[in-house]
């Protein structure tokens, strides 16, 4: 394990289900999209159709809430086979906009951890997020952490590709880069792959779109809670 102090310059962070909650808020509606179809098929088989069609619209819809409702509009209409009613349809759209209202309230200890490392004044901070542009940005200004990051980059996708790009953008080498998120798929995994640090902050829930098996690295830091991160970069 490589101490990151004297080599990190930037710690870009991931917002969902590592700043606050969000998977649970897309679970309670996979919830009450499961019952509005319990007519048709049980919540297993219901939850497996959604995700194989989030999984299919992936490339063009990409990731967020709009994606997740119209993926849930179009799983009803397949399972029911056209024959879901109006109202049904509209209490599934109902719960795909209440994701959109999330509360965003910081999860415990992420704004006190955040104080500590901009107060240090070693690292620039960065806000890295995938997902619809326009949710993101709302829920950044809901969650009243803005004031923390001095950049903020919300991208379709987190891959190698993007990863590099926020390097770019930042003017630092991949080595001077360490990434803090719950995702071992989207913010550890590449990162390592090109040569920066990654601390990663395991969620109690994980969409299963993220799932990927995960491994050790002498790049990678893991911690049970946002408030030991300070300890590793002060
Ligand atoms: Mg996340």
């Amino acid at each position: 394990m490589q101490d990151i102090r004297n080599k990190v310059k930037v710690i870009a962070f991931d917002a969902d289900d590592t700043l606050w909650d969000n998977q649970s808020y897309y679970d309670d509606a996979e919830k009450i999209f499961c019952s509005v179809l319990a007519d048709y098929a049980d919540s297993e088989a219901v939850s497996s159709a959604l995700l194989r069609t989030e999984t299919r619209n992936m490339q063009e819809l990409g990731y967020g809430a709009k994606a997740f409702t119209l993926s849930m509009i179009e799983t009803a209409l397949e399972l029911s086979g056209g024959r879901i009613s109006g109202d049904k349809l509209g209490q599934i759209l109902d719960a795909g906009k209440a994701v959109l209202k999330m509360s965003c309230c910081p999860l415990p200890g992420v704004r006190e951890a955040l104080e500590e490392i901009k107060a240090s004044g070693k690292y620039e901070m960065v806000l890295f997020t995938k997902g619809d542009l326009l949710d993101q940005r709302n829920k950044l200004v809901r969650s009243g952490l803005e004031e923390y990051f001095g950049h903020v980059g919300i991208v379709a996708d987190k891959t190698v590709k993007e990863y590099w790009e926020l390097c770019g953008r930042m003017g630092v080498d991949a080595g001077e880069l360490v990434m803090v998120g719950n995702s071992f798929r989207s913010d550890i995994e590449p990162v390592l792959k090109i040569g920066g640090f990654g601390i990663h902050v395991p969620f109690e829930r994980t969409w299963q779109h993220e799932v990927v098996e995960e491994y050790d690295h002498e790049r990678l830091f893991r911690v049970a809670s946002f408030a030991e991160i300070p300890g590793f970069l002060l």
